[in-house]
């Protein structure tokens, strides 16, 4: 007996084709991969999958790079990734890290494709849920610069950051540990410990900046709403698959 799902008209079902600019680490790129997938077959139901094209870079130059503050470099890395997913027919694309929206634009302007941009997806959320006063995990760079929280903050969120050893601390879990497939429980307490602090200072929820995060802190580890970056984007690139079927 075919499965539920399989007697749907194919018209029903027509997907658009998302490319993913992954591999910043690897380990949350295939969280993404579940995600995504699970989403379609939720929505659409028995053998369904997602239309994807994953683009999975080497982390380890584009670290090297980031240490180097490059990112011209690193735009234009991220801009041959997009065209290469694009002449293989991405009609839109997702960039599957938080930081590296910091050269966003310079795939926008390359691929002439539209882009699911992680921030903007993340703040629907935190408005959704009516909240104004949020605290921001995630790189150095995308807690300090202005590319990720200005965005936010035009959005109208309030946003606060952990001091700087906090900073220090969750930065170096992220490169040092979970980029590279380690969970540490000594690190997930200091994390439960930071989002206290911020939470006793007036922050009503905490945006896991970082798609690594995840793999670490869930909701049943914070006394506030966790807004997983990572979780939000793939739900947010669902709703691009099946745009059609809307
Ligand atoms: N995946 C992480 C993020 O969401 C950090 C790794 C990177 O620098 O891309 O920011």
């Amino acid at each position: 007996m075919p499965n539920s799902g399989q007697h749907q008209s194919p018209t029903l079902c027509k997907q658009n084709t998302l490319g993913i600019i992954g591999g910043m680490s690897w380990e949350s790129t295939q969280t993404y991969y579940r995600l995504i997938n699970e989403g379609v077959r939720e929505r659409l139901g028995g053998l369904h999958s997602a239309e994807l094209l994953i683009h999975s870079l080497d982390f380890s130059p584009i670290e090297t790079l980031q240490m180097q503050g490059d990112w011209d470099a690193m735009g234009d890395i991220l801009a041959d990734s997009g065209l290469r997913l694009k002449q293989a027919g991405a009609t839109g694309l997702l960039i599957a890290t938080n930081t590296m929206h910091k050269v966003a634009d310079a795939v926008t302007k390359a691929t002439g494709l539209p882009l699911i941009h992680i921030a903007d997806a993340t703040t629907n959320a935190i408005k959704q849920a009516g909240l104004t006063k949020i605290a921001l995990l995630g790189t150095q760079f995308t807690m300090t610069q202005d590319f990720y929280k200005q965005r936010l903050i035009d959005a109208g969120l309030s946003v606060m950051i952990p001091n700087d050893r906090e900073r220090e601390d969750v930065h170096r879990i992220i490169y040092d540990e979970l980029c590279q497939g380690q969970i540490i429980d000594a690190s997930r307490q200091r994390y439960i410990q930071i989002i206290k602090r911020l939470a006793e200072n007036g922050a009503q929820g905490v945006i896991l900046g970082c798609t690594e995060i995840g793999l670490l802190i869930s909701q049943a580890d914070s006394p506030i709403p966790v807004f997983d970056t990572t979780v939000i984007h793939a739900q947010t690139g669902v709703d691009f698959l099946l745009a059609q079927n809307a």
